[in-house]
């Protein structure tokens, strides 16, 4: 089963994504994560995305579309992915559906994550994550247990994003309604869109996930 969860900047698809991974056998494909390990790595394509990242537009459709094509390749990906942060054009989701097609798969299921505009901006200003593993904190609305020290490895130094400030992200924003939002018709159009309220608490959108989710895997749809 592929699976898609969509939604702007701050909805949640990274904290979703790591809890279904588990749950659901699935591979995480987080291009936001990808290119953020390119930019660190000082690859071709990191020094290329590094300043329209850091503007809060768009890294052009052929650039994503190569490094997903390349990771697509793995045979990690054969029975699932999980795409968080893509596609997030047309031009992306068609090129998917090529991808796919060749291994006669397609996108089973797009999970859209509705979030008003007004709570992204303190979900992105309040987000920090601990580089040795991974894991999602927010200021307010999801601490660590006990303070200063990441609850799943103990790590004690947290990152913030550069990008994630109340200017880059009214761009962030409106990439996403001009550029991202299309794709809501066009997954409708195929019969695939599920919808599930973001604005929840974390463990209460987990558990709309999941019965989305199981729907589909069980075929009613
Ligand atoms: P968010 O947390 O805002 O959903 P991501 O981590 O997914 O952010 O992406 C961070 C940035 O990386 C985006 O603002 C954009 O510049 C770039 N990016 C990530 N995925 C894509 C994509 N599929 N197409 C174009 N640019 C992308
Ligand atoms: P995305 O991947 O869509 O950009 P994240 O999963 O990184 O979003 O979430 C953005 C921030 O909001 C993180 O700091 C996260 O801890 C927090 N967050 C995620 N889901 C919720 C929620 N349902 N309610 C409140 N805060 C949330
Ligand atoms: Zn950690």
């Amino acid at each position: 089963m592929n699976v898609l969860l969509l939604g702007p900047p701050g909805a949640g698809k990274g904290t979703q994504a790591k809890r279904l991974e588990e749950t659901y056998g699935l591979v995480q494909l987080a291009t936001g994560d990808m290119l953020r390990a390119e930019v660190a790595d000082g690859s071709s394509l990191g020094v290329k995305a590094k300043a329209i990242m850091e503007a809060g537009s768009l890294v052009p459709d052929d650039l994503i579309i190569e490094m997903i094509s390349d990771r697509m390749a793995r045979p990690d990906c054969a029975t699932g992915v999980l795409f968080d942060g893509f596609p997030r054009t047309v031009a992306q989701a068609e090129a998917l559906e090529k991808m796919l097609r060749a291994k006669e798969q397609r996108i089973d299921l797009v999970i859209e994550m509705k979030v008003v505009d007004e709570s992204l901006v303190e979900r992105i200003v309040g987000r920090f994550t601990c580089p040795d593993c991974g894991a999602a904190y927010h200021d307010r609305f999801n601490q660590t247990k006990k303070e200063g020290v990441c609850d799943v490895c103990g790590g004690t130094e947290f990152h913030r994003r550069a990008d994630d400030n109340a200017e880059t992200m009214g761009k962030r924003l409106s990439a996403y309604h001009k550029q991202t939002q299309p794709l809501l018709p066009f997954y409708d159009e195929r019969g695939v869109l599920r919808s599930v309220d973001g604005m929840a608490a974390i463990d209460d959108v987990t558990r709309q996930i999941q019965a989305v989710m199981d729907a589909a895997q069980a075929g009613h749809f």
